[in-house]
């Protein structure tokens, strides 16, 4: 997903977010967020392995810099954010 300057963009409660700047220019942003209401992160996706939304880690690739969510039932990669 693109945002451009003076866009906004929201992310639903446990969605994994990452910010990257593919532009030549400085970016200023401003980051809100708000604390659960309990326990640790509960990371749910898709995953098209189990046919369902599992609960899920996020890993580093072995092969490089990308950062991987992996279903924690099976091990499958369900999203990659780079
Ligand atoms: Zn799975």
């Amino acid at each position: 997903m693109a945002v451009e300057s003076g866009e906004l963009v929201r992310f639903a409660p446990g969605e994994y977010q990452r910010g990257v700047n593919r532009g030549d220019e400085r970016v200023v942003a401003l980051a809100l967020g708000a604390p659960r209401e309990s326990g640790a992160l509960d990371l749910q996706r898709d995953c098209e392995n189990c046919g369902e939304r599992t609960p899920n880690s996020i890993e580093r690739a072995p092969d490089g810099e990308a950062l991987v969510t992996v279903c924690e039932d099976c091990g499958a990669e369900t999203g990659r954010f780079d």
